[in-house]
């Protein structure tokens, strides 16, 4: 089999695994990487036995397909150079800053014919794939992403850095355009929010509470969806699945009856692998990406009406 030309622009903490992702594909040729930090590009390039490039624009005209895993302010104007220049991107998340640059990208890739994906590698992390065989109807959906201070990713508010993962799984769970939002958010440590709370109504009637921190004390990452006969968590921290039956009925002092079982948590998937197989997999047969940028651009709208409200809230 042909092996897809590939490269990697921004090579930081995640840049660096995409790098060594596409290093050890079977059916990917890692043709070099580029970082504005040079000493960054030799290192993974000596990791990845591959060739640092100095000019990115050099780098773009020698391969198919590109990452782009550069701090999310340059997403637009690195994305749209590689979607001119005819090539399949792997954007990570979240697509850009603004909606005016998503648009700009989604469309310049369907003008080009380019395949567009978006990292929302939480559709790809193996305890949400297992959940998703026991998903029915959700009626209400509880999602906590809480991180301890970290400096990386601060150049965009915690709605955009971690909320927005939830709020692109919440999407594709709900399967419902959004009705309202209402939202809660504080900077506490850096000049932009740093915790955030919002509550999402769908038009089918669903609705979520997603909160989000990067100044926890703790780190926690779970999601609950309570469904017509039970529920569904995933614990991401824990490891752990539970599934809960509960009969229609009440028991005869007035409880749910209840049954309760731990699924295994699948351990051996490597989301990141799973997330550039399918990207690789769209490049080859031409097919539209799990997140598209289409769904890169709806997960980015309602990040930012989050952003927006809890500025209005904060004046
Ligand atoms: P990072 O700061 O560790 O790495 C960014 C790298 O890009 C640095 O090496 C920097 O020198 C380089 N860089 C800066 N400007 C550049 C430019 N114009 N061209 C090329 N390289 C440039 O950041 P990170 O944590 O790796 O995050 C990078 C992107 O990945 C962000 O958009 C972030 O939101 C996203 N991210 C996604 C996930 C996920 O789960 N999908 C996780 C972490 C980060």
């Amino acid at each position: 089999m042909k092996k897809i030309k590939t490269g990697v622009i921004g090579v930081g903490y995640l840049g660096n695994f995409h790098a060594q992702k596409y290093r050890d594909m079977d059916d990917t040729e890692l043709v070099g990487v580029f970082d504005t930090s040079a000493a960054r590009a030799q290192e993974i390039a000596d990791l990845c036995h591959t060739t640092p490039f100095t000019d990115y624009h050099e780098l773009i005209k020698q391969v198919e397909a590109v990452s782009i895993v550069t701090p999310t302010t340059f997403h637009h104007q690195v994305g749209m150079d590689c979607l001119r220049a005819g090539l399949d991107v792997m954007m990570e998340k979240p697509i850009t800053v603004t909606l005016q640059e998503a648009d700009e990208l989604v469309a310049l890739a369907e003008q080009k014919g380019c395949i567009l994906q978006v990292g929302h590698l939480e559709r790809f992390n193996p305890g949400i794939l297992a959940m998703e065989h026991y998903l029915k109807s959700p009626i209400y959906i509880q999602s906590d992403r809480l991180n301890r201070y970290n400096p990386r990713g601060n150049d965009v508010d915690v709605v955009l850095d971690l909320m927005i993962h939830d709020i692109d799984i919440i999407r594709s769970i709900a399967k419902s355009p959004l009705k309202t939002i209402n939202t809660l958010g504080a900077s506490v440590v850096t000049s932009s929010t740093d915790v955030a709370t919002a509550q999402l109504i769908f038009e089918n009637g669903c609705s979520a509470t997603v909160t989000a921190s990067r100044i926890a004390k703790q780190d926690l990452r779970q999601i609950t969806i309570h469904q017509e006969g039970g529920s569904i968590s995933v614990d991401y921290t824990k490891k752990d699945i539970t599934f809960t039956e509960r009969q229609p009925d009440l028991d005869a002092r007035g409880y749910p009856i209840e049954e309760s079982m731990h699924l295994p948590f699948p351990h051996q998937g490597d989301a990141i692998l799973a997330e550039l197989r399918h990207f690789i997999g769209c490049v080859r047969d031409r097919s539209k990406p799990k997140v598209s940028g289409e769904e890169g651009r709806q997960a980015l709208a309602i990040a930012l009406e989050v952003v927006q409200q809890i500025r209005r809230q904060r004046g």
